[in-house]
């Protein structure tokens, strides 16, 4: 069913800490870690405790979480001290655009200089 936990997502056993993460942030519906290969000085993943397979199919169902995981993204930001100097989010959204978990995500980077287009 819609939303409930994969057995076979990463992300899901990230959040039934059956995998480790260092773990930056939590709420109620989200859970924030830093990623195991980062980009940036600041790459933190904030994913949604739901499983969804993509931003666009957790915002279509479930609108507030989608709105938590934005708003986890730019508390990151100001902890992390690369809200002043501009950081990204970014849902990479199917594999030719690089997604490798179909467990909706945000990158938050920042920390670095970040070009325009990115790669
Ligand atoms: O957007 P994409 O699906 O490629 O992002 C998945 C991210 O999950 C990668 O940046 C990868 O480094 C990260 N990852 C992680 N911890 C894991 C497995 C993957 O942080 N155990």
């Amino acid at each position: 069913m819609a939303g409930e936990p994969q057995a076979d997502c990463l992300f899901c056993k990230i959040i039934a800490k059956e995998i480790p993460a260092t773990v930056v942030r939590e709420s109620e519906t989200t859970l924030a870690f830093r990623d195991i290969n980062p980009q940036a000085p600041t790459h933190v993943l904030v994913i949604p405790k739901v499983h969804h397979p993509d931003a666009a199919s957790l915002a279509a169902a479930e609108p507030q979480i989608a709105a938590d995981v934005l708003r986890e993204a730019g508390e990151i930001a100001f902890e992390e001290g690369v809200a002043e100097s501009g950081y990204r989010i970014v849902f990479n959204t199917g594999s030719g655009a690089g997604q490798t978990v179909f467990h909706a995500h945000a990158h938050v980077l920042g920390g670095r200089g970040l070009n325009w287009p990115p790669g």
